[in-house]
Formats: structure tokens, C-alpha cells, sequence
């Protein structure tokens, strides 16, 4: 058997990132601004994204390449129809070891997460930027109470989705006091807290370094109350550093790819719900695999590896104000779009 692709970094195949839908019940305003996306936003058609086949065909391709891991995302996945067929075909390939799904939590019912469950997810992660229930409904944009999203979050537990990881994105000036409040929420719970530093996605969310609370400035923070200490990673292209309370309540996780990169462990490939292909999350150009997938199926396991090959991407190394102002020479692909 011919041996998995490396990239021209050395860096193997590992994950494949699957957005579903580029449109989403909320309007986070550092992801999907209502000035951008609004009623004048032209979504993609039907037609133009890829059946629940075509996605599993094109996976199966990466997976032939050394993908294991497999997440779904968006844009908001639960609002895509009958998700969980997607999700039975894709538990059911033979080598993936991993198959999770990131969402909002909105949609995440009883029935739902039970559904979800019986159709071969492993796990779940639910973002949740606020405890603060006015602070939360502005920054969802479409005034989304806190609770709904924990009874989300309490569901899929119920169904043993868990250990389930809640995202929250930090971003100075709008969440950042309540960094220790969220710490604290889920401190001795099974739930695992992980910030993500604002990050510099696309090219309508604003982004200013400044506007960035780093890493060290979260554990930090969390550190004066309740002391950390840092543990190791479970595998090699975890982007999560991993730290836990001195006194025992649990671990949480920080995910710096602003102030500490971590291109060199970067193992990710992403899916747009249109089929195009991406090998880094701040790529300006995908690749098509939609034509490939509908026109000439037999050779998508070779065109995975080619690609993959040629990948030379490090972005977040890179970043620089200059970098930033790569997107006056082409935008750069959406959160909303490529799924994170
Ligand atoms: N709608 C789902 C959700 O919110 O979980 C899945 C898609 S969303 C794009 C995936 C993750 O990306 C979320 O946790 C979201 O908070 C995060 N995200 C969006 N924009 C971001 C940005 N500019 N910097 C860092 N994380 C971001
Ligand atoms: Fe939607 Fe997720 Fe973006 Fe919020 S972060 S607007 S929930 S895709
Ligand atoms: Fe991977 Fe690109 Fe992020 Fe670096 S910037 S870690 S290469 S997705």
C-alpha cells in the first residue's frame, strides 16, 4: 500500500473540517455581521452545494489519505435538513476514529441530541461566548438566551456526547470580564472550557491585533483566582494547550493561534458545503472538488494527495499587520463559510 501524502512541511493528513451550510440562525457580530449578512446576502443555492453523497465520497477520498478525524461544521450545521444521514455514512467509513460536530447549541433539543447520538457522532462541541444573558443576545445578534444553549449543552451530555467542549471567543471590549465567570460555570463539571483568541478570519469581522486577548492574558486572569498548571497534549496536532485546577476541578483549554502558532503541527484540511477544498483556515483560494466529485469521482483519492503534496500553507507564523493587508489583494474565505 502506497504510504499517506506529507506536505512540504513534513506535515501529514490528519483532519478533514466539513462545513455543511454557510448559513446560520445567529449573527455572532464578529462572525457574521448583520451589515454583511443581511436580508441582501446572497447565500449559496441549493444547488450548488454538495449532496450528503458527494460529501461522503469526498471524505472517503481524505480518509484513503490518512484522515481520521472527521468534524462537521458551518455556518450552523443543525439547520442543515437531516443531518444525522450524513452523519450515519460518515461513522460508517472504515478508518475514521473521530467524528464530532461544532455548533451554536440553538437547535441542540432533547430529540435532537439523541438523534445525533444514535447516528454515530462521538462528539459535540457547543460555542458560548457569555454567561451574561444581555450581553450574550447582542453578541448572538439575534437574541438568543444564555439558557437555551446550556440546556443544549445538558442534553447532549444526557446522551453521553460528552466530554462535551464549549468554545468561547475572546475578544477585548466585548467578553473579555467574563473570562473568569465561564471559567468558574464550568469548573468541576465534565464540560470542557476552551477560549479561542479572536482571530483574524475573512474580511468583515474588523479584526484589530489590538482587539486580541492572548493566551497568557486569559490564564492569567483565571490563574489569580484559581491556580492552573499545564498538562500535555493528547496527540501531536492538538491545537488546544491543555491546563488544569491545582485543586483538582477539571481542565480547560486555549487555543492561541494568534500569539503562540501552531502551523507546524497543522494536519487540517477543510471542506466549504460548496466542495471546495482548503488547506489553511486563512486561505484566499480553495480547490474544486465539487467538478472532480461529480465528473470524474475515480480520481478524487489521487487529487487529495497531490494537493496535499504541494501544501506549503503557515499563516498564523506569518501574521503580521503586513500579512493583514494580504486581503488588498484578494479577500480572504469567511468564518461563516469555511466553519473554523
Ligand atoms: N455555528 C457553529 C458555532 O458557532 O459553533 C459552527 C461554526 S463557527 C464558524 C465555529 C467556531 O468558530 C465557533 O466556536 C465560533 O465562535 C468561532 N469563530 C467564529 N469567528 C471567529 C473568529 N473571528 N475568531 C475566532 N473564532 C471564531
Ligand atoms: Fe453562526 Fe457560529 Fe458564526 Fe455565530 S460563530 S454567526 S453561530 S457560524
Ligand atoms: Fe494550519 Fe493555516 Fe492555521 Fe497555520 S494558519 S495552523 S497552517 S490552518
Amino acid at each position: 500500500m502506497e504510504s499517506h501524502p506529507v506536505d512540504t512541511r513534513g506535515r501529514g493528513l490528519r483532519d478533514l473540517r466539513i462545513s455543511v451550510t454557510d448559513r446560520c440562525n445567529f449573527r455572532c457580530v464578529y462572525c457574521m455581521p448583520k451589515s454583511v449578512f443581511g436580508a441582501a446576502y446572497r447565500f449559496l443555492d441549493r444547488k450548488e452545494l454538495l449532496t450528503f453523497e458527494e460529501i461522503a465520497h469526498i471524505a472517503r477520498a481524505f480518509v484513503a489519505n490518512g484522515v481520521s478525524k472527521l468534524r462537521i461544521t458551518g455556518g450552523e450545521p443543525l439547520v442543515r435538513r437531516q443531518i444525522e444521514h450524513l452523519i450515519a455514512s460518515l461513522a460508517s467509513i472504515e478508518g475514521v476514529t473521530d467524528l464530532s460536530l461544532t455548533t451554536n447549541g440553538a437547535l441542540l433539543t432533547a430529540k435532537r441530541a439523541a438523534a445525533l447520538k444514535a447516528a454515530g457522532l462521538t462528539r459535540i462541541t457547543v460555542s458560548l461566548d457569555s454567561l451574561d444573558d444581555a450581553l450574550f443576545k447582542q453578541i448572538n445578534d439575534v437574541k438568543f438566551p444564555v439558557e437555551q444553549v446550556l440546556e443544549g449543552i445538558a442534553n447532549a451530555a444526557a446522551v453521553g456526547l460528552g466530554p462535551i467542549k464549549v468554545n468561547m471567543v475572546v475578544k477585548r471590549g466585548m467578553n473579555e470580564h467574563e473570562v473568569v465567570p465561564m471559567a468558574e460555570r464550568f469548573r468541576g463539571t465534565p464540560h470542557i472550557l476552551r477560549f479561542i483568541e479572536f482571530m483574524d478570519v475573512g474580511t468583515t469581522n474588523g479584526w484589530r491585533l489590538e482587539d486580541v486577548m492572548s493566551a497568557s492574558e486569559i490564564i492569567n486572569a483565571i490563574n489569580a483566582v484559581h491556580p492552573l498548571e499545564p498538562i500535555g497534549a493528547n496527540y501531536q496536532s492538538e491545537v488546544a494547550k491543555r491546563w488544569r485546577y491545582r485543586d483538582g476541578a477539571g481542565e480547560l483549554g486555549v487555543i492561541s493561534s494568534v500569539s503562540q502558532p501552531f502551523c507546524g503541527a497543522c494536519t487540517r484540511a477543510r471542506l466549504s458545503a460548496e466542495g471546495q477544498v482548503y488547506t489553511c483556515l486563512f486561505a484566499q483560494s480553495g480547490h474544486d472538488f465539487r467538478t472532480l466529485v461529480r465528473d470524474d469521482p475515480a480520481r478524487l483519492t489521487a487529487a487529495v494527495a497531490r494537493l496535499w503534496r504541494a501544501r506549503d500553507d503557515r499563516y498564523s507564523e506569518i501574521r503580521t499587520f503586513e500579512t493583514h493587508r494580504l486581503v488588498e489583494f484578494g479577500p480572504k474565505i469567511e468564518m461563516s463559510y469555511i466553519g473554523g
